[in-house]
């Protein structure tokens, strides 16, 4: 069967097809015959609960520190709560009914008097209770966990999957992302960027197609499913080619990213968190240009405090060992909705209460993220910048919160360095100002991202407009000179982050336009290399 969709990264998978079901279980009613059993049924389950989540938290103690962790722990605890077992097992035993059904009543129950608590804290408990509930459901129907937990990686089928399901995942079991809905421009398509896997959207595929074998074709944006000898034959040859190249391209590692004329450019690497940094040492970045810093919060159960960013931060940049490293502040809002900031929901969220607006705004929470970075400084090179800037009198506030920040750090004799300070270019507003925020900051990082569905009036999640989605529109290549000149003239450097700096076609224009840094996600930075080096500029 041949399906098709549309591409958001090149190469080839070929393996098994796992449907990822969102954690939402119909639960049935049944009448029991044997209590005891289906009682032993139920704590079996519960074990297999706790083994599942203590190496969640195993995983994310790695990946994201101690405080993001510490959620798989509090839940471990819940499942053993002695009202929470009771209830369960008083309700097989004096109602007949099948642990299912128990489990999902007791968790409603519990959830429904945590959510009427006074204190918020035990209010976000609610959902504490319906998680561990449905895992143990997941169990008890015989579920793996996200249907990734047998150990041979897999091809992921998904309607769609938010930032904070992506970053659950894991990474190593997953051979391509095929979802039905979603958009290119979407952050689980730059996710499969930064995991340099094949990854196509829009794709109807059968509910049915669980366990059975497939091909992703990321360049025709195909999904064969069950192919035949001669198709599977032709497609291993292909990725074997493919291996190939990308062995041609290691070729390029430890090379300068310099012009056939000798103009050089600085290239970095884009990531979300701790685990990308790795990808970014193999592939020879010379940086990072962008560290998404929201992800931080998207993979937490609650802020994250000041000492697990802090240790994440530091964790960066004593690997990348001296190169720059340039921390984005939280971005959430819009596609990124984190539970516990409890947003309103908003007409135009991509217009809406997020960004640089909600710290503005919420200073307390802004100010624990500053204080770790520049803890963090003291270990490395970190720049800092700020998104969805407009104005000069945000930057200025931003200066402002800065300077009580170090002041802070001061007078508590905690060491720090002075870190470059910079901005996303990404609204049409601040392309206009270029030439006076030029005098507020170190430097600029264009987000083409959202600069080109502000300035084209394109909404970058909706799929219907993947096909009028023009990155190459002449308006954004007009304000992209715009903003090199002005920076340039104001004395700053300028580069862009957003994923059209890993656009090929383009990189010959990019270097014409003058930049200084092109940031791209780590699988791309050698073939932008390739790129730079086949290129003139005179
Ligand atoms: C952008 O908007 O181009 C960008 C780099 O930021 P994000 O994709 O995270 O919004
Ligand atoms: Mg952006």
């Amino acid at each position: 069967m041949l399906l098709e969709g549309k591409s958001v990264f090149g190469g080839i998978a070929i393996g098994r097809l796992s449907v990822y079901h969102k954690k939402e279980n119909q639960v049935k009613r049944s009448k029991i015959s044997d209590p005891a059993a289906e009682t032993a049924r139920f704590t079996e389950a519960k074990e297999k609960a706790k083994e599942q989540l203590s190496a969640l938290y195993e995983k994310a103690l790695k990946e994201v520190g101690e405080t993001g962790a510490m959620i798989f722990e509090v839940h471990q605890m819940m499942l053993d709560d002695l009202d929470y077992i009771e209830s369960i097992t008083n309700m097989i035993e004096t109602q007949q009914v099948n642990a299912e059904f128990a489990v999902a009543a007791t968790g409603d129950n519990f959830s429904a008097m945590f959510a009427a608590m006074e204190d918020d804290y035990m209010r976000e408990r609610a959902a504490d209770v319906k998680d561990i509930s449905n895992r143990v459901i997941s169990i008890l129907h015989g579920e793996e966990q996200g249907g990734l937990s047998n150990g041979e990686p897999v091809i992921l089928l998904a309607e769609d999957l938010a930032p904070s399901e992506t970053v659950l995942l894991d990474k190593s079991k997953v051979l391509s992302f095929v979802t039905r809905f979603g958009s290119t421009n979407s952050h689980t398509a730059i996710l499969a960027r930064t995991m340099n896997i094949p990854a196509l959207i829009g794709v109807d595929f059968p509910n049915d197609a669980d366990m059975a074998f497939g091909i992703v074709d990321g360049y025709a944006g195909k999904l064969i499913i069950n192919p035949d000898e001669t198709v599977l034959a032709e497609y291993r040859v292909r990725q074997e080619e493919e291996e190939n190249k990308k062995r041609l391209l290691q070729e390029l590692k430890g090379k300068e990213n310099i012009t056939l004329d000798g103009k050089k450019i600085n290239l970095y690497a884009n990531i979300g968190g701790v685990a990308d940094v790795a990808n970014v040492l193999a592939n020879d970045a010379g940086g990072i240009g962008l560290f998404r810093s929201e992800f931080l919060y998207l993979e937490s159960e609650d802020y994250p405090t000041e000492e697990a960013q802090f240790t994440a931060y530091k964790t960066v940049v004593e690997n990348m060992a001296g190169k720059k490293v340039i921390i984005r502040t939280l971005d959430i809002g819009a596609d990124k909705q984190v539970s516990y900031f409890n947003m309103e929901k908003e007409e135009n969220p991509a217009m809406g209460y997020r960004a640089i607006r909600i710290c503005l705004d919420r200073t307390d929470i802004f100010k624990t993220q500053l204080r770790a970075i520049y803890r963090a400084s003291y270990y490395g090179t970190i720049s800092i910048m700020f998104p969805m800037i407009i104005s000069t009198s945000e930057v200025k506030k931003i200066k402002e919160l800065i300077a009580e920040v170090k002041a802070e750090l001061d007078s508590e004799g905690i060491p720090y360095k002075n870190c470059e300070i910079g901005i996303m270019i990404e609204t049409p507003a601040a392309v206009m100002i270029s030439d006076l925020l030029a005098e507020e900051v170190d430097f600029f990082s264009i987000g083409t991202n959202d600069l080109t569905q502000y300035t084209l009036a394109l909404d970058r999640q909706n799929p219907k407009l993947d096909g009028i989605y023009d990155a190459h529109h002449e308006a954004v290549l007009r304000m992209l000179q715009m903003v090199v000149d002005n920076g340039h003239k104001g004395g700053c450097w300028v580069g862009i982050c957003g994923e059209l700096g890993a656009d090929i076609s383009l990189t010959e224009t990019f270097l014409k336009m003058g930049f200084d840094e092109l940031s791209v996600s780590p699988s791309m930075i050698l073939k932008v290399r390739e790129a730079i080096r086949n290129s003139r500029v005179s």
